[in-house]
């Protein structure tokens, strides 16, 4: 994939960050504007079976999921459409890529924990989360939405549960810390640092969509995360000579 220049790459040396990995943050900001309504499935099997990396977003009901993925791509709606009558149990896909071509393609999962769901609705519920998170063999990254005023609850530690294997497989994994423009500076630090011991590993980021906070930092994340380093060829093993044999 071509990256063109950002104007912010033609600035004098030394005026901006370097771009991580090659990306800077406008043109991650860029990507992820590209984002697209692809489809909609009550199930997993519905699902197109896909070979770019796809990245789910799931978090409890009212933790700022929606609010996030529009934020982050820059679009009112688009994450909304995932709330309309008939679609909040719905895995809701978006693709991602310049020029029409999908790269990535982000995954809103269904938020959980909503008191008002009947219990048969629940269960059918994490049923088809953890299928999804358990066998989509194209997720690459999991970000799970939590607000720092609540922690983790109960069903977001159920939800770790499921995908450790992955994620000690190798699955990215990023708790996003919504709505840090609640807290305090301390609080955010404490937030930080208590969800980084409980996050096994995995990324964590202060993010707050009124205060334009952690946006350009995740967009990047998760652009590095969609593009991973193509695996270095292994150089075919040499024939060695043959050693000569004792006498
Ligand atoms: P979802 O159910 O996880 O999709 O959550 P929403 O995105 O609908 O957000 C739930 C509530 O939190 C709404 O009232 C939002 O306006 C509010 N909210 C979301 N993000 C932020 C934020 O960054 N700061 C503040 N102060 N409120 C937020």
């Amino acid at each position: 994939m071509t990256i063109h220049p950002s104007p912010a790459d033609t600035k004098p040396a030394g005026t901006t960050a370097p771009p991580a990995a090659g990306i800077t943050p406008a043109e991650a900001l860029g990507w992820m504007h590209t984002a697209k309504f692809l489809t909609t499935a009550p199930q997993l099997h519905f699902l197109p079976p896909l070979t770019v990396p796809e990245i789910a977003f799931v978090g409890r009901s009212n933790a700022g999921k929606s609010t996030c993925i529009n934020t982050l791509t820059q679009q009112k709606q688009l994450a909304f459409a995932s709330k309309k009558p008939g679609r909040t149990q719905h895995i809701n896909l978006f693709s991602l890529g310049k020029q029409g071509v999908t790269d990535a393609v982000l995954a809103d999962l269904p938020g959980y924990g909503y008191a008002a769901v009947p219990k048969q609705d629940k269960i059918r519920w994490q049923q088809v989360m953890a299928n999804y998170l358990v066998t989509r063999e194209n997720l690459q990254a999991i970000v799970l939405m939590c607000d720092p005023r609540h922690g983790l609850t109960e069903l977001d530690e159920i939800l770790l549960d499921v995908v450790r294997p992955r994620v000690e497989e190798g699955l990215k994994f990023l708790v996003v810390l919504t709505k840090a423009d609640k807290l305090t500076r301390s609080e955010q630090t404490k937030a930080l640092s208590i969800m980084k011991l409980q996050a096994g590993g995995g990324e964590v980021r202060l993010f707050s969509a009124t205060k334009r906070q952690g946006i350009e930092e995740v967009a990047t994340l998760l652009w590095q995360w969609a593009h991973p380093p193509a695996p270095k060829a292994v150089a075919p093993a040499q024939e060695q000579p043959a050693e000569p044999r004792p006498e």
